[in-house]
């Protein structure tokens, strides 16, 4: 049996606030993590990613070869819990607008900006045919996987959640986190990623991490 986790979700795809290089970032995180066959789903602020046309072309591109499926963040990241039904609308009626003329698809699920909720928002995503995902379970923070697959070994912790991750995290967490999936296990992991990383980088990247 597989262990690999329903899916990984890259919120705040593409980030205008960001400092240097965003589509850099969000490309590379999204590469790290094309090799192991989980549904990649990137969050999309369309407001935001209006402001990188190389990023949008990527996008694009990686929707229609079925290698990403993009779901909408917001039009922008709100918030959205306290704003009324009609105004949400608006918004995602723009965002539709804005996925098909600049994806080709429309989105179906909304991943909600800080997991927020609420009446009006779940009515609104009605009209526009979208599911709510907040942060609750499965959604489970990369932050916190990667912790207690560190201190188990235990790569079943990946089964039956969603990964969230906000690409414009640094360091090589989820790059550690693609190859122990992609290898099904943390030594065999540590072992493959020892003709891919420098030796540098190698020892950042399984710093205070032991074979099980
Ligand atoms: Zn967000």
């Amino acid at each position: 049996m597989i262990h690999a986790p329903d899916r990984i979700r890259f919120d705040d795809a593409i980030w205008s606030n960001g400092v240097g290089n965003e589509v850099q970032k969000f490309t590379k995180n999204v590469n790290w993590c094309v090799r192991t066959d989980v549904p990649l789903t990137p969050a999309i602020l369309c407001e935001s990613t209006d402001n990188f046309p190389d990023g949008i072309q990527w996008l694009y591109e990686m929707t229609t070869q079925g290698i990403i499926y993009p779901d909408l963040h917001g039009f922008d990241h709100g918030p959205y819990d306290t704003r009324p039904q009609a105004e949400i609308e608006e918004h995602l009626d723009k965002a539709q607008v804005w996925f098909k003329e600049n994806l080709g698809v429309p989105a179906i699920r909304w991943v909600t900006p800080h997991g927020s909720d609420s009446i009006a928002m779940q009515a609104a995503a009605a009209k526009f045919n979208l599911v709510i995902e907040t942060t609750e379970y499965p959604v489970v923070d990369q932050k916190v996987l990667d912790t207690k697959l560190r201190q188990t070994g235990d790569i079943s912790l990946f089964d039956d959640v969603v990964i969230m991750v906000h690409y414009w995290e640094r360091g090589l967490r989820l790059y550690r986190m693609a190859r122990i999936i992609e290898h099904q296990g943390v030594e065999k992991a540590m072992e493959a990623t020892r003709s891919e990383l420098s030796k540098k980088d190698w020892k950042i990247c399984w710093n205070e991490w032991e074979a099980p």
